[in-house]
């Protein structure tokens, strides 16, 4: 079984303890490679490795330009060995080879996009309303970034996190899922080869619980990056206000997908599929909710049962292959209690609500449709992360505003209409942070991305996801040739 170490100060180390933990293929049920068990000691080690070469050596020392090389010959590198990091994530958190590939293939964007961001951060010259001064700003690399990802798409949250840290100027250490991390530490490989300097990127890995905590609350640490649940965003925002590191959070949702009785059907069961039951539901922007307009709901309904049960579940190497595995033991278990709530609260199944038996791995969980699902019921309510489906009729536009918003999550909605004027309308009116009209699911490196209300805060992806990575300074020159009549008088 192959026996991974962490990444300190660009070599690979053995975790001070000497511990490691299995990781599992959510498909075979079996573990397949050792990851380090990072403690104190080792985020110590890392953390002072970042804040190093922060300040010294030869990142500091970089133009934005060079630096902006960097990251572009690592998007390179990602690209030459897209197959490869699929692979390794494929094995750790059983999402389809298909999309991970994709994914893969896709994520070089980010690294030439930020890399060529990294000379554009430009400040301004303020003409101050004051003779003999000169005052402008500089946007500052924040500090050490700390990056704590989910298990789900783990190389893309590296993408999203660390390419515009690093395109500002900043140094970071990684904490991958404990349930995802081998890729995240084979990406390291790469990012030497890229070149970048010791101390630039570290990698700790471990359990959230204590690695990611006493990360979290590191005070060397000047921002945190997060992606993960709600519950745990709340931690690490809350051990963040200790010593006021910035914070970017990237968290749960119950997206509403809503459909009008104008839509063209096709697409828009299309997009109810893929906004659910693609990554086994196991996506933040998942369309969970599906807003149905209840004039033509019956036919609607009839004809996305009927699609889904055409629904392929095994494999997830196998190109046919439609749904895989849920990613860990405890997320299966959560989301078969899910199905139970949602039968004990009165919603209707219509398809699925059973675990798989036949599968290898046991995680297997068949696409679930619960109807007649009302908004106040916890299935509606409350972030499943599986592919459990609940339909919720509505009959006018208001009704669909007012029923996708009552959640406490703001991160995604989608709109299935023809009617222009009604589409804009609603992507008025819902409070996501991304609205989908006449499609689901898109996401691009230059497009903001994030949540309002519990979702979480900031943005990741586009130009201002730069800026979260720095500090604004003001500075004045005076160029005046004496000092002022009264110094004991602030001139305002
Ligand atoms: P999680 O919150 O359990 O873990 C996320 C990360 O935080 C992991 O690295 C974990 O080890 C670490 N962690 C756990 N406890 C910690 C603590 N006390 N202090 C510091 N770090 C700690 O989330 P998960 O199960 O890995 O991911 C699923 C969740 O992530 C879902 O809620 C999903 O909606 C959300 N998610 C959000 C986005 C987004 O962009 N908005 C994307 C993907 C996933």
């Amino acid at each position: 079984m192959k026996e991974y170490q962490l990444f300190i100060n660009g070599e690979f180390v053995n975790p001070a303890r000497r511990e490691w933990f299995e990781t599992h293929d959510p498909y075979t049920g079996s573990a397949w490679a050792r990851i380090p068990k990072g403690t104190k000691e080792d985020v110590d080690r890392a953390v002072s490795a970042a804040s190093t070469a922060l300040k010294e050596g030869v990142w500091p020392t970089l133009t934005p330009t060079a630096r902006g090389k960097l990251l572009r010959r690592l998007g390179d590198l990602i690209l030459e060995n897209a197959q490869h990091l699929a692979e390794m994530e494929v094995r750790d958190n059983g999402k389809l080879m298909s999309e991970m590939l994709a994914q893969m293939r896709s994520l070089p964007e980010w690294w030439w996009y930020f890399g060529g961001l990294a000379d554009k951060l430009e400040g301004s010259v303020v003409p101050l309303d004051r003779a003999d001064t000169f005052a402008f700003t500089t946007h500052e690399p924040i500090g050490v970034v700390a990056a704590l990802t989910a298990w789900n798409s783990p190389l893309l949250f590296v993408g999203m996190k660390c390419a515009p840290a690093l395109a500002a100027g900043c140094t970071v250490v990684l904490k991958p899922s404990e349930f995802a991390s081998a890729s995240t530490l084979e990406f390291m490989e790469l990012t030497r080869k890229a070149g970048f300097p010791p101390g630039v990127f570290n990698v700790v890995t471990g359990f959230g619980a204590d690695t990611g905590a006493v990360l979290a609350e590191h005070p060397d640490v000047a921002k945190i990056s997060f992606t993960g649940s709600d519950a745990t965003g709340a931690r690490v925002y809350a051990a963040a206000a200790k010593t006021m590191k910035r914070v970017s959070l990237e968290l749960g949702g119950k997206s509403p997908n809503i459909v009008f009785d104008d839509c063209d059907m096709d697409q828009a069961i299309s997009g109810a599929i893929s906004g659910i039951f693609s990554a086994t539901g196991q996506t933040c922007v998942a369309g969970s909710r599906l807003l149905v307009q209840n004039s033509i709901k019956k036919q609607f309904v009839e004809r996305l049962v009927e699609t889904v049960k055409t629904a392929k579940v095994g494999n997830p190497q196998d190109p046919q292959t439609n749904i895989g595995p849920v990613a860990t033991a405890d997320q299966f278990q959560k989301v078969l209690r899910y199905i139970d709530i949602a039968r004990e609260g009165g919603a209707r199944c219509i398809l699925g609500g059973n675990a798989r038996t036949d599968l290898p791995g046991g995680q297997f969980v068949d696409p679930t449709i619960f109807d007649d699902v009302t908004n106040d019921m916890r299935i509606a309510q409350e972030e499943v992360f599986g592919p459990v489906l609940s339909i919720i009729g509505f009959d006018t536009e208001a009704d669909a505003v007012r029923i996708g918003n009552d959640v406490i999550y703001g991160l995604a909605a989608g709109v299935w209409t023809k009617d222009l004027s009604r589409a804009l309308r609603m992507t008025k009116a819902l409070r996501a942070g991304t609205v989908w009209v006449n499609t689901y699911r898109g996401m691009s490196f230059n497009l903001p991305f994030g949540g309002m209300k519990q979702s979480g805060l900031g943005r990741e992806n586009g130009i201002e996801s730069v800026r979260e990575f720095t500090e604004l300074k003001s500075v004045w020159i005076s160029t005046a040739t004496s000092g002022p009549a009264n110094p004991f008088i602030l001139k305002i």
